[in-house]
């Protein structure tokens, strides 16, 4: 979940490694005195790592196999633009009470709080969004929240986003630069927030998920990356090694991988991606019960991608937040977050979303980076076409993502979220997918993993 969304709140105050082999036994031996359990872990993204460390808190011996050859999965911080930039998830959400806070802290790394009230908007002649344009487009964006909410309260799994949002932007009654405005407020919280077209979503998914106690939102100067280091500390992980069938028996599980191997342990707690269960890619034998199967087809996998660009120096004003040109459709809303304030230089990261942002993927990195850099420029002036250098994402292309996170479509619910982490005798299933108080975050992920870990310890314990 980008921090891109724009609240009530935030545009009212708008003024302007691993390697190591798999031995037989390689773990800790429990105080019983009984045999030692082996229990691996599929993925070194966040909710792999949670599931890894709980499992050794616990005393049991893990080993993570993992496909890519780095840690981290969704959370990627490359360092292409001269300085650490985050490529997937970025911003702690909703920092007071989140784990992951706790874990930045203990590491000792540099938060930069990101205050969303500071959004420059232009129109596409290149003039401003004045303080009365975005004032009543507040007001607008507010009542079709509260409609939203007010629809939510009686709605069912199989009611639709689309219809009720249509009404209640009709209803708004505003026109000119003032809709486009609100427009593009809804863009960041509807294809860049949540990373699916308003009709994929159903009603209930437009507010899905919990706060924990709520505090500015974070970047961290050395990026995101650094808390995946910090949680694969003395956790073995072997990279390179994709799992393309998962066989399991009452009592034990058998992992086949890309290059033939056969590992067996205790235990497996499993944490591909939404999208590389819907892809079909890994097997499972004998299959995954009938609710988590129905869990997969039915949830919804969103796209959200970044276009960072590098410029010679920063054309925009220094204590700006978020950039955009207002005024067009919904579904290809662009939104920009100076990230000059957490990298220290002329850095922009751009966002496109959803079914624009999979056509974009389709026709190219040049594609992608012209589409963002020519509706800045639209506002802004030929400046904001003129990077130096650039990195485009491909989530939806990514092999081991196939998408950038989950969310609910018609027909779906948390249930099929709980259904997807329910255990399956020695295997568990875990990541963001599964987290119903927090999914599509980092943290969610972490969560889901961690209590999984913890109920894989348990199964397995002697
Ligand atoms: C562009 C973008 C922006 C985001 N912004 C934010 C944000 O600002 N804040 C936030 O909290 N969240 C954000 N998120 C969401 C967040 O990144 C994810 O919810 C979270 O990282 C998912 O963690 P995970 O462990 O469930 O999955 P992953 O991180 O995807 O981990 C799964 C791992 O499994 C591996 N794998 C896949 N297939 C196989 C296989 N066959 N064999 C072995 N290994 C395999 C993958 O390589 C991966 O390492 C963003 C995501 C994206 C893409």
């Amino acid at each position: 979940m980008p921090a891109e969304r724009l609240t009530r709140r935030r545009l009212l105050a708008s003024a302007a490694v691993g390697g190591a082999a798999l031995a037989a036994g390689c773990g800790a031996r429990p105080a019983s005195g009984g045999p030692a359990r082996r229990v691996i872990v599929i993925g070194a993204g966040m909710a792999g790592l949670g599931a890894a460390a709980e499992l050794r808190r616990a005393g049991v011996a893990v080993t993570v196999l993992e496909a890519r050859g780095r840690l981290g999965g969704r959370v990627h911080t490359g360092t292409e633009l001269g300085v650490p930039v985050d490529l997937g998830a970025a911003w702690i959400h909703d920092p007071d009470g989140n784990p992951l806070t706790t874990i930045a802290r203990e590491a000792k790394l540099a938060t930069v709080p990101t205050d969303y009230d500071r959004v420059a908007l232009r129109r596409a002649d290149g003039r401003e969004v004045t303080d009365d344009e975005l004032g009543a487009a507040d007001d607008a964006f507010a009542a079709i929240e509260d409609a939203l909410a007010a629809a939510a309260e009686d709605a069912g799994p199989e009611d639709r986003l689309a219809p009720v949002l249509t009404r209640a932007r009709a209803r708004t009654g505003v026109r000119g630069v003032v809709r486009a405005t609100t427009d593009w407020a809804l863009g960041t919280a509807i294809p860049l927030d949540l990373a699916a077209d308003a009709r994929e979503l159903s009603l209930d998914g437009y507010d899905e998920g919990e706060t924990y106690d709520g505090g500015t939102d974070v970047l961290l100067r050395e990026g995101t990356g650094a808390l995946i280091r910090a949680l694969a500390t003395g956790v073995e992980v072997r990279l390179n090694t994709p799992v393309r069938r998962v066989e399991r028996s009452r009592t034990q599980v058998t992992l086949v991988t890309a290059a033939g191997e056969r590992l067996r342990a205790d235990g497996c707690v499993a944490t591909f991606p939404l999208g590389v269960l819907q892809a079909g890619t890994v097997r499972f034998d004998p299959p995954l019960p009938r609710a988590a199967r129905r869990a997969i087809s039915r949830l919804g996998v969103g796209l959200l991608d970044k276009v960072l660009l590098r410029y010679p120096s920063s054309w925009w004003p220094d204590d700006v937040v978020q950039l955009g040109t207002v005024g067009a459709a919904i579904g290809r809303t662009v939104s920009a977050a100076n990230l000059q304030p957490v990298t220290g230089a002329p850095i922009l990261a751009g966002f496109v979303g959803a079914g624009y942002a999979r056509s974009l993927e389709r026709a190219g990195e040049t594609a992608m980076t012209s589409a963002v850099t020519g509706r800045l420029a639209a506002g802004f002036g030929a400046p904001a076409g003129r990077p130096v250098s650039f990195v485009a994402t491909r989530w939806a292309a990514d092999p081991w993502a196939r998408g950038s996170y989950s969310f609910l479509r018609p027909g779906s619910s948390s249930e099929d979220r709980a259904a997807l982490g329910t255990p399956v005798g020695p295997l568990i299933l875990a990541g963001e997918h599964t987290s119903i108080d927090r999914p599509a975050t980092m943290d969610g992920a972490l969560v889901a993993g961690q209590r999984a870990g913890r109920a894989m310890a348990r199964t397995v314990a002697p």
